[in-house]
């Protein structure tokens, strides 16, 4: 069934007009007519069955019927990105929303050197991830930020997973071992982290180092391996 990311509250009988995008993909690219019905979700209000109840070449009218999925989120993980070119970015947060991150937060480092983001894009992308993959939420996409000011304000609560490329960390798999809770993964530019980066991260209480074997991944790649070996050995994989 065809699922909707709509930011209007759902109850039953709830109208909700699409945007016009939302509308030309349910009118003219999958063809749905009056009395069809897909499945619309709000990252509060869990899922809800609906139906078409209006379709014009302007636009189309949905109406929320009844309740199929109560909300809920899955494990509290963020991903922290150093800044890297546009496409690498756009394929980290479709992934990180398919693999069930809560959060993404763009980061800049000594090493950093790209400084321009779409945001609007990449809210774009994590919405429509997360109508693919069933979730009843949407990654939020939080403004970049640098990373000094990111660790200062840190909550000691939540662990930070360091991905390190320096090659002298525990494997990923073996560190994650056991570990639960809030946690983020941070994933450094493609030049690495500086020295003091690496020396100030590794001095941190909430920090835990983790290598991702001996091969230096792209900071895509070596994204998608954290967040899978995350899930498998803290989130919801297990
Ligand atoms: N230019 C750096 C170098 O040659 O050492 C490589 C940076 S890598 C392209 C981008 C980021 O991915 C790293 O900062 C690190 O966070 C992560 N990364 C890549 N390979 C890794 C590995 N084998 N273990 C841990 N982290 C890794």
């Amino acid at each position: 069934m065809i699922r909707l990311f709509v930011p209007n509250d759902l109850s039953a009988g709830a109208g909700v007009a699409p945007t016009v995008d939302q509308s030309r993909y349910l009118t003219q690219v999958m063809r749905l007519a009056v009395g069809a019905e897909l499945a619309l979700f709000n990252g509060r209000d869990g899922e809800w069955r609906a139906t078409v109840v209006e379709a014009t070449k302007r636009g189309c009218l949905l109406k929320a019927e009844d309740q199929t999925r109560p909300m809920e989120t899955g494990p509290d993980l963020d991903l922290i990105i150093a800044m890297v070119k546009r496409s690498r970015v756009e394929t980290i947060v479709e992934k990180a929303a398919e693999l069930g991150a809560r959060r993404v937060r763009l980061t800049m480092t000594r090493r950093t050197n790209v400084d321009f983001v779409k945001l609007g894009r990449l809210d774009a992308i994590a919405m429509e991830a997360a109508e693919q993959t069933g979730r009843l939420d949407v990654p939020e996409i939080a403004d970049p930020e640098k990373l000094d000011k990111i660790l200062d304000a840190w909550d000691p609560a939540r662990r930070l997973v360091f991905c390190d490329e320096g090659g002298d960390a525990k494997p990923a798999i073996e560190a994650l071992a056991g570990t639960g809770g809030p946690a983020a993964i941070l994933i450094g530019p493609e030049g690495g982290f500086a020295p003091e980066e690496r020396e100030r991260l590794r001095e941190l209480s909430f920090v835990t180092p983790v290598s991702l074997g001996p091969r230096i991944l792209r900071a895509d790649t070596a994204a998608i391996s954290a967040m899978t070996l995350w899930q498998a050995a803290a989130g919801d994989w297990r």
